[in-house]
C-alpha cells in the first residue's frame, strides 16, 4: 500500500488479541497516521521501517486502574490496611500535593508506565487538568476525570464547584489534547460519598456522557462500614442511586457478593489488581466466577503507595498464579491472562473499538519485545514466555497513536534527568 508512515517488519511473533485470537510468526504491519491499516505477510515499504525480526510484537497493555501522581509517594506507606493506608497517605498528600506536584507525579508515572509497555491507563486522582497534561506529554493514553468526595479534600473544592468543575471537563479535555479517550466521572468510594451525591453524579454523566471509575468492595471492612451506614453493599448504593445506568469500571472489586454479580451483569467490569489486593490483605477476588458471569476483567496495578510500581508484568503473573491457586492450574493460561491485559482491559475502559488489539483500523498502540534475552528462549508458548517469563525490561520500543514515544528503552519526549531533578526537589518537602 502506498504512503505508509511506518512499516514493522517481520515481526518475530505478531500477537494480535484479536478475536480470532491469531498469532502470526515473520508478519508485518503498516501504519498511516495514527491507524494500522495492514497486516501483512511480506515486508511493507514505508517512510519509517522498524526491523522486528528479533522482536514479538503485542498490543500495549492497559492499567485499568491507577493513581499514577502516587509515585511521589512510593513506600510511604508500609504495612498496614486499606484503611491505615488511607490515613497515611491522605496526610502526606495534604503536604505535597497541588495542580503542580500532580502534574509532575503523573509524568513520572506515565513515563514508568510507557517504559513497562502500558500505552493505555485509567487513573484517578486530584488535579485531573494537571494529570492529564502531565501524562500527554509523556505520550501516554490517559484516561481520568474529575474526582468526587462528599468532604473539599485537599483541592480544596467543595461539592458545587466540583459539580462545574466536572460540567467544564469535555472542554478542558479538549484543551488539554493527547490520544482519544472516553469521558469519566470519578467518585472516589461509596464511603466518600454520600448516595445523594452518587444520584448528582449519575444525571451529570448522563448529561455529559460519561462512564463511572470507582473503588466498590475493595476490603470487607469497607463492605461492612458501607453495611453500618446503609444496610447494603456498595454495589446495592450506586445501583439504589442510579449510577449503574452507566457503564462503571469498578477498582479492585474484590468481595463482590452473588446479589452484587446479578445487579452489575454487564453495566460494570472490575479492574482486578492482585498486586495491590495482596499486599494489603485485601483479599482474593474470584475473577475466574466474575469472568463466567459474563463480567469484563481487566487488570490494574493501583498506585504505587499500596503496590509499589506501575508495572503491569508482575500484575499478570500474579493474577495468573491467583487462579491457578484457587481455581486450579487448567484456568490460568498465559493467553487468558494476557488478553485481561489487553483487550479485555480495553473492553472494561470501553476503549475496546479504539486499541487493545492489533487489528485493521484501530489505533497504533503497539510495544516490541526484544526476544534476544536468556530467559525468552526457546519458545514453547508464545502467551506463557509473555505471561510468566517476561518483564517489563524486556519492551524495548512503544509507539502511542503510531508515534514512537519509547526508542531503545527510553522516551523520544521527556527528559528524564530533568524529570528526576524535579521530583527530587519536590519530595525533599515531605522529608524536610
Ligand atoms: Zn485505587
Amino acid at each position: 500500500m502506498a504512503n505508509l508512515d511506518l512499516a514493522i517488519n517481520n515481526a518475530r511473533f505478531l500477537v494480535t488479541v484479536d478475536s480470532a485470537r491469531n498469532l502470526f510468526e515473520n508478519y508485518s504491519i503498516g501504519i498511516s497516521g495514527k491507524q494500522i491499516v495492514e497486516i501483512s505477510k511480506v515486508p511493507l515499504s514505508a517512510k519509517n521501517t522498524y526491523d522486528a525480526s528479533d522482536k514479538l510484537i503485542a498490543p500495549g497493555l492497559i492499567n485499568t486502574h491507577t493513581h499514577l501522581a502516587m509515585t511521589l509517594l512510593r513506600g510511604w506507606a508500609e504495612g498496614v490496611d486499606l484503611q491505615g493506608f488511607l490515613e497515611k497517605v491522605w496526610a502526606a498528600e495534604g503536604a505535597i500535593m497541588n495542580y503542580e506536584t500532580a502534574e509532575l507525579g503523573t509524568k513520572l508515572g506515565a513515563l514508568e508506565a510507557l517504559l513497562g509497555g502500558t500505552t493505555t491507563a485509567l487513573d484517578m486522582y486530584l488535579f485531573p487538568d494537571g494529570t492529564h497534561s502531565g501524562a500527554v506529554a509523556a505520550g501516554l493514553r490517559h484516561v481520568c476525570g474529575p474526582i468526587f468526595f462528599d468532604f473539599p479534600g485537599l483541592d480544596g473544592l467543595e461539592w458545587s464547584d466540583r459539580i462545574s468543575f466536572a460540567k467544564n471537563w469535555p472542554m478542558k479535555l479538549a484543551e488539554i489534547g493527547g490520544p482519544e479517550i472516553p469521558k469519566y466521572l470519578m467518585p472516589h468510594a461509596t464511603y466518600t460519598c454520600s448516595p445523594e451525591h452518587l444520584s448528582e453524579i449519575a444525571k451529570l454523566a448522563e448529561e455529559i456522557d460519561s462512564n463511572i471509575h470507582i473503588h466498590i468492595s475493595e476490603n470487607l471492612k469497607e463492605n461492612s462500614d458501607v453495611a453500618d451506614r446503609y444496610q447494603k453493599t456498595p454495589t446495592q448504593v450506586l445501583h439504589d442511586s442510579g449510577v449503574l445506568s452507566r457503564h462503571n469500571i469498578f477498582g479492585h472489586g474484590v468481595h463482590l457478593s452473588d446479589s452484587d454479580i446479578k445487579l452489575i451483569k454487564t453495566k460494570a467490569a472490575v479492574a482486578h489488581c492482585p498486586g495491590s489486593n495482596l499486599k494489603l490483605a485485601s483479599g482474593i477476588a474470584d475473577v475466574t466466577k466474575y469472568r463466567s458471569t459474563g463480567l469484563t476483567v481487566g487488570l490494574g496495578t493501583d498506585g504505587c503507595s499500596s503496590s509499589n510500581d506501575l508495572d503491569m508484568w508482575p500484575v499478570m503473573r500474579l493474577a495468573g498464579y491467583l487462579v491457578a491457586q484457587s481455581q486450579g492450574p487448567e484456568n490460568s493460561s498465559g493467553e487468558e491472562i494476557f488478553r485481561m491485559a489487553t483487550i479485555e482491559g480495553a473492553r472494561a475502559i470501553g476503549v475496546e473499538k479504539l486499541v487493545g488489539s492489533i487489528e485493521l483500523g484501530k489505533q497504533a498502540d503497539l510495544i516490541a519485545i526484544d526476544l534476544n534475552k536468556p530467559h525468552l528462549i526457546p519458545v514453547h508458548d508464545v502467551y506463557a514466555q509473555l505471561v510468566y517469563a517476561a518483564g517489563r525490561s524486556d519492551v524495548c520500543d512503544v509507539w502511542v497513536d503510531g508515534e514512537q514515544v519509547i526508542s531503545n528503552r527510553e522516551s523520544t519526549r521527556l527528559n528524564f534527568s530533568e524529570l528526576r531533578r524535579e521530583v527530587m526537589a519536590k519530595v525533599s518537602q515531605l522529608n524536610g
